[in-house]
């Protein structure tokens, strides 16, 4: 799973009391954001292994500290608190929480056995990087239509907003095709080097800061379409 994780940031960020959308993808990649740290501080470990899985080589044998649920957890409860303090919002704060733990759960269908509860056996993964005919559309599914729905429960913020609203949808979505692509249909890494986190890095980046951008041009709720001449008074 890589853009897919971004899917339930979209459909957080329409709750009109939620973090703002790019909080919601750095959310939505903590763990592996936190992952690839620890991989360039030697904390965490992977090595490169060809035909680990049909999809990528990536052994992940060493994440006890990102992808176990307990560490999960943990993230999800400081990525609350993160969240909580500047407005002291409660609900973007369990919104929160519950877009950075969406990483694990949708880690545990995709990954071959390497996540953990706490860190150490048994090590759970249902495997659909094995099954590429059933990963690819259900990753392209679920940010596909987590993409329309963000897109039906929001609006420009304002008729001056709009097309570059419509710009900045159309660049996420470039983006989000071009690291898919990349990723699947790249050069698969031989082996792992401090590059292999700058890589993800810039990756998540990228997007996430068109993320951003796209955000701040939209507000959540308040999707009806209204007809010219229809001004609601309790808006
Ligand atoms: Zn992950």
């Amino acid at each position: 799973m890589f853009i897919g994780h971004w899917a339930p940031a979209l459909v957080a960020a329409t709750d009109r009391r939620a973090p703002s959308l790019g909080v919601l993808f750095i959310g939505a990649q903590l763990l592996d954001w936190a992952f690839f740290l620890f991989l360039l501080l030697g904390a965490e470990h992977m090595r490169m292994v060809p035909g680990i899985t049909a999809m990528n080589p990536m052994d992940l044998y060493d994440m006890p500290f990102t992808h176990s649920l307990l560490g999960a957890v943990v993230w999800s409860a400081l990525f609350a608190v993160a969240v909580w303090l500047p407005n002291v919002n409660r609900r973007a704060a369990l919104l929160g929480a519950l877009v950075v733990s969406s990483h694990w759960l949708l880690d545990l269908a995709v990954h071959r056995p390497d996540l953990t509860i706490i860190g150490g056996p048994p090590k759970l993964g249902l495997g659909l990087w094995n099954m590429p005919a059933v990963e690819m559309p259900l990753e392209i599914g679920i940010i596909a239509a987590a993409l329309l729905f963000y897109l039906a429960k929001t609006r420009a913020r304002s008729p001056a907003k709009s097309s570059r609203s419509a710009l900045a949808i159309a660049v996420l979505v470039l983006l989000l095709a071009a690291v898919q692509a990349i990723n699947w249909f790249g050069p698969q890494a031989t082996e792992v080097s401090p590059g292999t986190s700058w890589l993800a890095f810039v990756a998540y980046g990228t997007v996430t800061g068109a993320a951003f951008w796209l955000g701040s041009t939209r507000d959540a709720g308040s999707a009806t379409r209204q007809a010219p001449g229809d001004y609601p008074l309790s808006d």
